[in-house]
């Protein structure tokens, strides 16, 4: 059984009059490729790659970094940062994180459970553990467990081509570049087939199509992808918050069924699994509120006998938070890193630059620092 978060909390009675003295909202975006042009209709269409980071400031000189979520409503999160969270949260004493954090999430309560405010609050949350780790004088993972992995394994994620022969060549790209765990984010059964004919029988191959298929067809959807052996279907339902499609997808296909990306709160996460017979939650550290909440919501999944898949498709300090997080406490998990190729990270320091596994940093707090010519070069709010 996990820790829950107070228990985890770390507290620092010599700076108890540590005080949060400004939270800045840092857009970065940059060009990346992901291995050809998409071609279908329902392809990935960013034009560039978003990161919205979050600066947190204290009066004691120590800087940590977050992230917000994230891709296309950046902006809306920014504006969600600098007119309802900084205003809340300036002034107040970080070192209770899971207090503060909790107080925070009542007062803007009426703004929305999930969505931009979540959104920011899990950015602010990730960089006060990102502050804590440093006064700690240990990595968030060593804050989280005493025994946390320093090697996890990872899997590419890789975007939607809607095109069978985009879809098999980068999936086999992937395993040529040392990937065994591969994850599609297809909708039709030529471009999954295609893939996995491309990398064997060997690799471990899941199918992410975000809520695309219509409830009635979901589960014929689903059955219709069984011969390919894939760990999981993510989201095979929309709406995603239907938990008994889900619980008929679940009990209808041979295929276990995977969701959470897009749910926020403890009790969103309980529904999941309860009602809707998920067998892994995608909890996303961006956007649920950051590592006190996926304390919470990993610690729940545990105790009823569901894997952790963290949901990590970032650039900075989401994706370095969940693999400390994959590294402590989901350690039955490996970290979901986007296969795209960004022209300049925000953050470096390892993450996300090799395949198959990654080494967690163990430098205090996130234990990797920001890359700030590439935030001065690539900032646009
Ligand atoms: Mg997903």
């Amino acid at each position: 059984m996990e820790k829950n978060a107070s228990q985890n909390a770390p507290r620092f009675a010599s700076l108890r009059r540590m005080k949060i003295t400004r939270i800045e909202p840092i857009l970065v975006t940059t060009p990346y490729t992901y291995g050809g042009i998409a071609k279908g209709e329902t392809a990935t269409r960013w034009p560039t790659m978003d990161t919205l980071l979050v600066k947190v400031e204290t009066d004691q000189g120590l800087t940590g970094w977050g992230e917000a979520f994230g891709f296309s409503s950046c902006a809306t999160t920014c504006t969600a940062i600098d007119s309802l969270i900084a205003p809340a949260a300036l002034g107040r004493d970080p070192s209770d994180i899971p207090a503060l954090m909790a107080d925070l999430h009542r007062k803007l309560h009426t703004y929305g459970r999930s969505g931009p405010v979540y959104y920011g609050l899990s950015g602010l949350d990730i960089a006060l553990w990102d502050i804590a780790g440093q006064i700690a004088g240990k990595s968030i993972a060593r804050l989280l467990s005493d025994d946390a992995a320093t090697m996890i394994p990872s899997y590419a994620s890789l975007l939607r081509y809607d095109d069978a022969e985009l879809a098999a060549r980068n999936a086999a790209d992937a395993v040529g570049r040392g990937y065994t765990r591969i994850k599609l984010h297809e909708i039709g059964v030529a471009e999954v087939k295609a893939a996995r004919e491309a990398i064997g029988p060997k690799i471990e191959l899941t199918l992410d199509t975000n809520c695309r298929w219509d409830p009635t067809q979901a589960l014929t959807h689903a059955r219709s992808m069984e011969p390919f052996n894939l760990t999981f279907i993510e989201e095979p339902v929309w709406p995603p918050e239907d938990y008994d499609r889900l619980r008929e997808v679940s009990r209808g296909t041979r295929t276990a069924i995977a969701a959470g990306e897009n749910h926020t709160t403890l009790s969103d996460f309980e529904r999941l699994i309860d009602v809707g017979g998920v067998r892994y939650i995608q909890p996303s550290v961006t956007k649920v509120g950051g590592i006190t909440a996926m304390i919470e919501i990993i610690a729940m999944a545990h105790a009823r006998g569901v894997a952790v898949a963290p949901h990590s498709p970032y650039f900075g300090p989401g994706l370095i938070a969940a693999a400390h997080l994959c590294a402590s406490i989901a350690r039955e998990a490996a970290l979901e890193q986007f296969y795209a190729t960004l022209e300049a990270r925000p953050f470096d320091g390892g993450v996300g630059v090799t395949s198959g596994t990654i080494q967690v940093p163990v430098d205090p707090g996130l234990g990797v620092k920001p890359d700030e010519a590439v935030i001065a070069r690539c900032r646009v709010a």
